[in-house]
């Protein structure tokens, strides 16, 4: 086992969201909303995001549709045209928080246009947790950052977000609600991400 894995201490990813429209309940609790730096809708990391996004498309079976109705026509208008960016309504960014991995919603923190952001630095594309080489970052207590299946489930949750699944609540700052959220996504949509880790590199 590496030096890395021995160490136990598991930094658990805040992935977290907020309701369509719904962050007026999470202006005044902490943390606080999000900044973002270099917000983009271009680049290698947004073609990683088109790849999970169209993955989740492609492998949505019945059960994920019941637990995020309306989550395909969502990832279709998000990824809108994939070229115009005006209509392209998911974009990527450096967070100051790197244990973010992503949230649904725009309060100002990112230009008019961006509804999905996911971290640069965040569980979505590492497992690496800036100033601290001995930890991980872990998307819902299970996959490592970086991951096939990491990047699936986060876009899952988002998109349970995006679309005000059932059952899904604004888990802006709460690791117990983003549990819950996790949680009904890793049970109604576990064939898709459990697909996601038999292909190639998302
Ligand atoms: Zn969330």
């Amino acid at each position: 086992m590496s030096r890395r894995g021995t160490i136990k201490v598991v930094l658990a990813t805040l992935v977290f969201g907020l309701a369509k429209l719904g962050y007026a309940d999470a202006v005044h609790v902490n943390p606080p909303i999000p900044e973002v730096e270099a917000p983009s809708k271009t680049g290698p990391q947004q073609q990683s995001i088109y790849a999970t996004l169209d993955f989740i498309l492609a492998h949505m079976d019945a059960q994920c549709a019941v637990t995020l109705p309306g989550a395909s026509d969502m990832v279709r208008a998000l990824e809108a045209d994939k070229q115009n960016e005006q209509m392209i309504l998911v974009g990527h960014g450096v967070f100051a928080d790197p244990l973010l991995a992503a949230f649904t919603g725009n309060s100002g923190n990112v230009p008019p246009g961006y509804m999905m952001v996911v971290a640069d630095n965040g569980g979505f594309f590492t497992d690496v947790v800036p100033g601290h080489p001995k930890n991980f970052l872990m998307i819902a207590n299970e996959f490592h950052g970086g991951t096939n299946q990491a990047k699936v489930e986060i876009l899952l949750h988002e998109l349970g977000h995006a679309t005000n699944a059932p059952g899904f609540v604004s888990d802006f700052g709460s690791r117990e609600k983003i549990d819950h959220n996790n949680a009904l996504v890793m049970t109604g949509c576990k064939n898709v991400i459990k697909s996601a880790g038999k292909v190639g590199t998302l």
